[in-house]
């Protein structure tokens, strides 16, 4: 096996980040290596954490972070934020550092924030998981900003979703609205220590209970995550939510749709540049081929390219 691999594995953080950032750009080697780690991967826990920016997010993975970490754990932090071009990661690994100086050995945070080198978060999110995973990463927690695209098919592609609402900023009303109580599975009610958060629980379960559900009926919790209140609380329900996943089928189907959903993606960014080159290859394309033809030249590459 391959040296950086090697000490990746072994934990060695300059070369975990190497190994990611290959597998991100999808070099022949990245891919390689995520060859060699998926035969290890599929066990991992996944876990989305999503809410609007300030929702304390952040705060609230450093609290899970230092639980996990306690009972043994090693933990993969995965950080989208589309619309930040500072790395959050590198801010959050420095609250880390600060907070908990002997834990962070076994935590590794990635940020997608500054990337988005090949246009679209969600497949490197899913090659991030899939590499993390299969480097005894588990859980893996992946943070998004509740909004879009991108967080739909993030929160599609891991086992438990957490969703972050917080008192006073309306979410409320913007909850029942706009069907964000259809994609959690565990509703957090963070800065409990402010005023209104009881209405906003209130309201949250409200609607929950008068939702229909079949299977896993969403959680509501209160929560700290300043002061650590409800931490426990919350570890215990993504476990019960884990172990539901596990009794019904539902955890190795969500982590069987997950790699199947990164072989499509990656398979279509192959696809992709080779019709790039095809077209371009064919500036005058209606004069000098016919539609046959091209199709012919692009199976041709396809066999050369793959
Ligand atoms: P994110 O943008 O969702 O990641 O939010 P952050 O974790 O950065 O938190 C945003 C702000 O809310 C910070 O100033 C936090 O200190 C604060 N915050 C986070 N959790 C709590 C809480 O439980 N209570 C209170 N009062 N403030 C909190």
């Amino acid at each position: 096996m391959d040296n950086l691999l090697i000490k990746a594995l072994n934990g060695d953080e300059l070369s975990i980040s190497r190994v990611l950032t290959k597998i991100e750009y999808m070099s022949e080697e990245g891919l390689k290596y995520l060859d060699e780690l998926s035969k290890n991967s599929g066990k991992a826990y996944t876990i989305g954490i999503t809410g609007i920016p300030g929702a304390g997010k952040s705060t609230l993975i450093s609290s899970l972070i230092e639980e996990y970490t306690k009972s043994g754990n090693k933990v993969g932090v995965i950080m989208i934020d589309p619309s930040s071009p500072i790395s959050m990661g590198s801010f959050m690994g420095n609250r880390i550092r600060m907070q908990d100086k002997t834990n962070l050995n076994n935590v590794f945070i990635r940020s997608l924030a500054s990337r988005g080198h090949l246009g679209g978060f969600s497949s490197e999110a899913i090659m991030l998981i899939e590499a993390m995973d299969g480097l005894g990463f588990d859980p893996i927690i992946v943070e998004t900003v509740g909004a879009g695209q991108t967080d739909t098919e993030v929160v599609s592609s891991v086992h438990s979703v957490i969703v972050v609402n917080v008192p006073g900023t309306g979410d409320e009303i913007q909850a029942l609205k706009a069907g964000i109580m259809e994609i959690g599975d565990i509703y957090v009610i963070n800065k409990a220590d402010l005023p209104d958060a009881e209405v906003l629980y209130d309201a949250i379960k409200f609607a929950i209970d008068n939702g229909e559900w079949n299977g896993w009926k969403p959680s509501v919790i209160k929560v700290s995550a300043l002061k650590k209140q409800g931490i426990e609380d919350l570890i215990n329900e993504l476990k019960m939510h884990k172990e539901y996943l596990i009794k019904s089928g539902k955890f190795e189907e969500i982590t069987h749709k997950r790699r199947k959903e990164m072989i499509e993606l990656i398979l279509r960014r192959k696809i992709n540049n080779v019709i790039s080159i095809v077209v371009n290859e064919n500036q005058n394309i209606f004069e000098e081929n016919s539609i046959e033809k091209i199709i012919n030249q692009l199976y041709d590459k396809i066999k050369q390219n793959l």
